[in-house]
């Protein structure tokens, strides 16, 4: 691997981490609703003026035009200093209307973006299709200037507090799968839609949208009728450097072995041993981001890369609570101790963004050649 930050990107990284003092008590990475919510718009408007919500985007977008790693300076620090994790709008969203959206669309969503002064939320998953999204069933059928979308939607994090949802919804035919979906914007406010809460393990809430005969301009389009698919794949091409930041993981490594020195644990050989073996696993997460990182600053495709990054990172994060749960007992077994929740917050970690399974499933066919069965 021949990535170095180089002197400007480690200058950034400074400016980052200065910008972060006023900010510690934000809270907002592992924490998402009532104060901690607040705490996060906060942070995300003040990052908004200083137009760092729009790092890489293209100048003529009202972005700042810098490379993809000045983003992923940025929200490994975000991660490091647990504060918040990369609002979807100026993300996947943002990024898909400058690529595939019309002038008005454009004129219309991204000053709001950059800003943080709207909110969006991600509907794809629904009741039977999660990891195999080209089954989904949503749909919007097409009436005159609009569209009648009927459906339901299911884990949408943060669905009850966007202004709007990134519908991917079904408007051709269940057999075309992923041939037939189309990205629509849906304003949460419209008539017909019902949003339901579900309690998560980790304390956050994921909810249930569902839709009932609501209309959609076809102004709220983005990009071709049935032209969904390569939309979303495209936009997950441009958001993997942010999807899982080793910082976080070596945030939570760092912090269990400080809670074991406090303890005086850590001259337990058993102990030790523990830690060594983990400190490998989260050296070993660091590794596939910098190989992450080098795809990207090559402008190679990361698929494979990302799914690695994706799969070690999560694994680890589960790898370090487990063995916080094992040595911490008994605070580990205490509902509302840190490191208790470190096990629960950790858990979800391996699902979110596509399933461990999944992204072996990709380094297996995309990197390994092999084929899936
Ligand atoms: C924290 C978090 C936040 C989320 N936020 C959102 C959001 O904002 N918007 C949204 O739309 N969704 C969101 N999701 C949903 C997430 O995308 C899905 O949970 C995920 O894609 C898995 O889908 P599923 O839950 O339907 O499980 P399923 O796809 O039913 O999978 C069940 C099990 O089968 C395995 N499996 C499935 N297919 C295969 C295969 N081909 N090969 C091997 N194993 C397989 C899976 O790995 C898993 O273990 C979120 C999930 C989490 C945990």
């Amino acid at each position: 691997m021949n990535l170095e930050l180089g002197p400007e990107l480690i200058a950034f990284r400074d400016e980052v981490r200065d910008f972060l003092e006023d900010y510690r008590d934000t809270h907002g990475f592992f924490h998402h609703e009532g104060d901690h919510h607040i705490a996060t718009l906060k942070l995300h408007r003040a990052l908004g003026e200083r137009n760092w919500l729009a790092l890489a985007w293209p100048t003529d977008a009202g972005g700042e035009g810098r490379h993809p790693l000045y983003e992923f300076v940025l929200w490994d620090e975000m991660a490091r200093y647990r504060a918040a994790r990369p609002p979807l709008g100026s993300g996947i969203v943002a990024k898909t209307i400058i690529a595939a959206g019309t002038q008005e669309q454009k004129e219309r969503f991204l000053p709001r973006l950059r800003t943080a002064e709207i909110a969006f939320s991600l509907g794809y998953s629904e009741p039977e299709a999660g990891s195999d999204l080209a089954a989904l069933r949503t749909r919007a059928v097409r009436d005159g200037d609009r569209y009648i979308l009927n459906g339901q939607k299911r884990w949408t994090s943060g669905g009850h507090r966007a202004d709007y949802l990134w519908v991917l919804c079904r408007t051709g035919e269940p057999e075309a799968r992923g041939r037939a979906l189309t990205i629509l914007i849906v304003d949460m406010t419209s008539p017909g839609i019902t949003v339901s809460p579900i309690p998560a393990v980790g304390g956050e809430r994921f909810n249930e949208v569902f839709f009932d005969d609501v209309e959609v301009p076809l102004a709220n389009r983005i990009g071709e009728e049935n032209g969904g698919w390569r939309l979303i794949s495209e936009s997950l091409a441009t958001e993997r450097h942010v999807q899982f930041s080793p910082a976080r993981v070596q945030q939570d490594f760092a912090e269990l072995v400080s809670w074991l020195k406090e303890r005086g644990l850590t001259d337990d050989p058993v102990v030790r041993h523990r830690l060594v073996d983990t400190a490998v696993v989260v050296a070993e997460v660091e590794a596939h981001a910098l190989a992450l990182l080098e795809a990207v600053q090559d402008g190679r495709d990361a698929a494979v890369e990302a799914a690695a990054n994706k799969l070690a990172g999560s694994e680890a994060a589960q790898a370090v609570a487990r063995v916080a749960g094992d040595l911490g007992a008994p605070e580990s077994v205490m509902v509302g101790s840190e490191i208790e929740f470190l096990w629960r917050q950790s858990i979800s970690e391996t699902i979110g963004g596509g399933t461990s399974e999944i992204m072996r499933g990709v380094i297996a066919s995309q990197g390994l050649g092999l084929p899936i069965r």
